[in-house]
């Protein structure tokens, strides 16, 4: 069994009154339990975190990017520990749990070039000797709170950019799957990140109140329901704090009857069954546009119904357990909607079972064709592996469709045109677009983020805007009285100087 408590200044604190079990969701059984932390607590690790902030503020963005390349190499050391930990805590197959460790890592190495990141700008002679620039400084104390669904990378998208711009960091990580943030804070250390510029408070509403009002905290970074999402939002900005809080999803995959259709069906498995569709960026509704839609489904079905589910350790396996009990409940229940509504349903993942692993939140993949979009599964994020195929009858109808969805996270169209394309790319509400790509998450280097209710805060994460989010700028303008260099010239000495 293992217990998580809190990582401050460097250290495993003792455990707080507050407990909450974590499950192994393949087999439904209590592999170790959460400290919950007090708002005490929270505030100790803010105060750790703050004591911290002057002398890293000071370190030399190069020392800061040493000190992230020893942390790549020691994840590079670590991949299998880590994701192993991903699979047993979170469910989702071990290469794919390595898949999310390497997006993560993609942005510690971005973070490595931090010292030509924080470059500002400079203009000589903004007036009659009179020089302008611009330096980019650090926040103060910044944090994260993160999702259940990438336990790994997405606070690897919040916090090396935030250390390496020369801030320190509370995490708030998911309370389902606390482990992996846990291994980071320790091999952060290991790293010689100096005691307290990260943190980790493990807990739930209690803890979070707190790092959204705390005087002493300057951002927070959010990833999460949308719901709580906006909670996040408009509770830190009215505490005076910069956010970013990122949202749910509904993402929708457009199919052109002239789409190679044998690729489609294989970039929609992926991208609907992945990680049990428990990724913001998973293809939930397909769109079949024009007659395209019985082929479709007949290509489909047979796929659905020979996932390889199962345990994630297993070698072989495509798609695990959902993370809890509670939201297998609550994906089932989605799909008892969708029949009631009046949808077609396909493949029904309900009773889905694993041998051996019957206690195991599994659901099968589930398929429904002729959803329409006034139904409950076709506006709400399920966040589990269901697949709805709405049929089109054009494209501009496939497009309306789209931008008048509450959520704009990712989308894809499938095409052999390039003038569709183009014009799908050009017009679309949404803020992540792929182009024969069904899950179009941009890399480290560029940055992250939805559009409309799926991101709240002007800034996406990671890439140019992660270090615009980071630091502040300040712009200094200088101007010299001539003085002791005419003073010098004009007072030249060649003789040996001498006290006087
Ligand atoms: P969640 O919103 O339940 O929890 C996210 C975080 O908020 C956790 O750390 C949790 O402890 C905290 N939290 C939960 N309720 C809270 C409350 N009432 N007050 C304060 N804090 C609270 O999300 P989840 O179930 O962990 O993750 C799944 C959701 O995250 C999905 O909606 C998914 O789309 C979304 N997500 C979005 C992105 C993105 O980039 N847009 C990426 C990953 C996940």
């Amino acid at each position: 069994m293992n217990q998580y408590n809190h990582f401050i200044q460097g250290e495993h604190t003792a455990a707080s009154e507050r407990q909450q079990p974590i499950f192994n969701p393949a087999t439904g059984e209590q592999s170790g339990q959460v400290s919950l932390a007090s708002a005490a607590e929270a505030e100790a690790a803010i105060r750790q975190a703050k004591a911290a902030f002057p002398a890293w503020r000071d370190t030399t963005p190069l020392s800061r990017a040493r000190i992230l390349f020893k942390f790549k190499a020691l994840i590079e050391q670590h991949t299998d520990e880590l994701a192993e930990l991903i699979t047993r805590e979170h469910g989702k197959v071990f290469d794919d749990a390595k898949g999310e460790l390497t997006r993560g890592l993609e942005v510690v190495e971005f973070a490595c070039g931090i010292p030509h990141l924080l470059k500002g700008e400079h203009t000589e002679n903004v007036g009659r000797a009179v020089d302008g620039w611009s330096v980019n400084q650090p926040l103060g104390v910044v944090a994260g709170i993160t999702p259940f669904n990438f336990p790994a990378m997405v606070p690897m998208w919040m916090f090396p950019i935030a250390i390496a711009t020369g801030n320190t960091f509370v995490l708030k990580p998911s309370e389902k799957n606390p482990g992996v943030p846990m291994r980071l804070a320790e091999l952060l250390k290991e790293a010689g990140l100096p005691d307290g510029v990260f943190n980790v408070v493990n807990g739930d509403k209690e803890a979070v109140d707190v790092l959204l009002t705390h005087q002493d905290i300057e951002a927070v970074s959010f990833v999460g329901s949308t719901p709580i999402a906006e909670y996040i939002y408009s509770t830190a900005s009215n505490a005076g704090k910069r956010v970013q809080a990122l949202g749910g999803a509904k993402n929708h995959m457009v199919v052109m009857p002239d789409a190679d259709l044998d690729q489609t069906v294989s970039a929609l498995m992926g991208a609907a069954y992945g990680s049990a569709g428990e990724r913001c960026m998973a293809i939930s509704v397909a769109v079949a546009v024009g007659d395209v839609g019985d082929q479709l489904i007949e290509k489909l079905k047979p796929q659905v119904e020979n996932l390889k589910i199962g345990n994630g350790l297993e070698g072989g396996m495509e798609m695990g357990p959902l993370i809890s009990k509670e939201h297998r409940t609550k994906v089932v229940g989605y799909v008892d909607s969708g029949i009631a509504e009046g949808a077609e349903l396909v493949v029904d993942g309900r009773n889905h079972t694993v041998d051996g692993h019957e206690s195991g939140y599994f659901v099968g993949g589930t398929l429904f064709d002729k959803v329409s979009t006034d139904m409950t599964i076709y506006k709400e994020e399920i966040f589990g592996p269901v697949l709805c195929v709405v049929r089109a009858p054009d494209y501009q109808t496939a497009v309306k469709m789209i931008n008048d969805h509450e959520y704009g996270n990712g989308t894809a169209v499938f095409t052999r045109d390039g003038d569709t394309a183009r014009q799908f790319a050009n017009e679309i509400q949404v803020g992540m677009v792929g182009i024969n790509v069904p899950i179009p998450v941009p890399m480290a280097f560029h940055s992250f983020g939805g559009w409309k209710r799926s991101l709240f805060g002007p800034l996406h994460m990671h890439g140019p805007d992660g270090v615009r989010f980071y630091t502040r700028k300040k712009a200094i303008t200088a101007r010299w009285p001539t003085g002791i260099r005419t003073a010098n010239e004009q007072n030249a000495g060649f003789v040996m100087p001498t006290m006087k």
